[in-house]
């Protein structure tokens, strides 16, 4: 993959005032706004996901990132940094993100446009340029995104293919925002290793809901109901593991018919991406007492809720990326954080009910929410990372520009003679008449 021409117009856009690429983004804002149907009717028609969906999960997400974004680029100016003790008197540090350069972006086509926009808008606003290599089931609406920017000025390109190009991009680019399954993720951060060059990874999810005792059965519900169905259940953060007390299944199991029983075929749900998808979904349904849904006509598979008595299964323990919600009763509140917590991934979990946020920082997830669950992926200034097998690094908010830039301290010397230097005579005098702060920075 040949960088030459796109590596000097990094230099160009780099050049520019941080003003002025912001104001590039807000273009692109207003862009992306009157286009928002084209984009919705873009993505359906490459994924089958609901133009509502489209809009509220991708489109009008991908406005609030560049607000976001706006916000927090006071992250990129130069900061000061305070030196203490007399011993560094004279003297002033300064530092400054710089961009990487080029910066690779591969991404899945479960969100198709907000995904690859925060990799992309990030990796600019930072001053990088920036090369998009889009899911190879996604590869229009990847395309169209790069267009927008393209039509004013900003250093993108788009590369389009499966694997083969992915891997090509990760062996020249100079960082790789990397969002997509564990497998690929591990490869790919097992070569920017071996090339010393950063790597975010978003990756997968199993995520688990607790309903504490006396929570309002309802209000989860729909919480559930919404968490392990939208977008065909096709979303990272999905809810796919609900534990409930042993004492209030018959209650759960009768609101969630009722509730999904309210859900209508292509208002409420549509149809899942591929066949291998939906394949792997039906498998894990069959595996516990099917409560609602099950049936399958096309790629199109109804919300499905099991009850499950154990949690051996894989409908239990693996990633299912699908429209299933597995519950299971639990007997103690301890026993529901245990199981929660034992799972090889660590996106997001949610807990629900009286007494949830003393409980909450027990869960082992980049994000736990109360009360609701899901959703925070399209809250741009909260950050977004993935512990144990669902990611490595951070993106949104200022946390994000990390992955995209180098830190360059500059510190300068204005005072006549540095303490350390030779010759040591007259050290321990040196100490004794005030080098108590240069002492407590070498022992801390
Ligand atoms: P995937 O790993 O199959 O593909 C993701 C991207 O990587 C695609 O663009 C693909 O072409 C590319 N790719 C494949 N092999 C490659 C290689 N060897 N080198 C470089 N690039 C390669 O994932 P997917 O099926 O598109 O996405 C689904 C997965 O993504 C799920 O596991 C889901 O949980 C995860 N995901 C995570 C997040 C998050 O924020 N943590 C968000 C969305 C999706």
């Amino acid at each position: 993959m040949d960088l030459t021409k796109l590596r000097a117009a990094q230099t160009i856009w780099a050049a520019r005032p941080l003003k002025e690429r912001g104001e590039v983004l807000c273009q692109f804002k207003r862009r992306v706004y009157e286009r928002a149907q084209e984009a919705a009717e873009l993505i359906n028609s490459e994924s089958g996901k609901l133009i509502a969906e489209a809009k509220l999960m991708d489109v009008y997400p991908t406005l609030g990132l560049v607000d976001s974004l706006i916000a927090n680029a006071g992250a990129l100016k130069r900061q000061k940094v305070k030196l203490p003790g007399i011993a560094f008197a004279g003297r002033s540090s300064t530092v400054q993100s710089v961009p990487v350069g080029v910066v690779g972006v591969i991404s899945p086509w479960n969100y198709p446009l907000q995904i690859p926009a925060a990799g992309v808008l990030t990796a600019l606003l930072a001053g990088n340029a920036v090369v998009l290599k889009p899911s190879e089931k996604t590869p229009k609406i990847g395309a169209w995104l790069v267009d927008q920017l393209h039509a004013l000025g900003a250093p993108v390109e788009c590369v389009q293919g499966a694997g083969a190009e992915g891997a090509a991009l990760v062996e020249t680019a100079d960082a790789i925002l990397f969002t997509g399954s564990v497998a690929t993720g591990t490869a790919i951060g097992r070569r920017c290793g071996e090339r010393l060059i950063p790597c975010l990874l978003e990756l997968g999810g199993k995520d688990p809901l607790i309903a504490l005792p006396y929570a309002d059965v309802a209000k989860v519900v729909r919480g559930a109901v919404w968490g392990a169905f939208a977008n065909a259940g096709q979303s990272c953060a999905s809810v796919e593991r609900m534990l409930v007390p042993k004492e209030e299944l018959g209650l759960y199991e009768k609101e969630i018919i009722r509730q999904v029983s309210l859900l209508k075929k292509g208002e409420d749900w549509g149809p899942m991406i591929d066949e291998i998808g939906m394949q792997r979904a039906l498998e894990h349904s069959k595996q516990g007492r099917l409560l609602i849904g099950g049936a399958v006509e096309g790629l199109w598979m109804e919300p499905t809720a099991i009850v499950l008595d154990n949690a051996t299964s894989s409908a239990w323990n693996e990633e299912t990326f699908g429209p299933l919600l597995p519950i299971l009763a639990y007997d103690n509140v301890e026993s529901a954080i245990a199981l929660a917590n034992t799972n090889s991934f660590g996106l997001t979990a949610s807990i629900w009910g009286p007494g949830a946020e003393k409980l909450a920082p027990r869960l082992e997830a980049g994000t736990v929410t109360i009360n609701d669950c899901v959703y925070t992926a399209g809250a741009p200034d909260t950050p977004w990372t993935g512990w144990k097998q669902s990611g490595l690094g951070v993106s949104h908010g200022a946390w994000g520009f990390q992955a995209v830039t180098k830190l360059q301290h500059i510190n300068t010397q204005k005072a006549q003679h540095s303490p350390w230097q030779y010759p040591y005579e007259g050290l321990d005098e040196f100490m004794a008449a005030g080098m108590a702060g240069f002492l407590s920075l070498i022992h801390i």
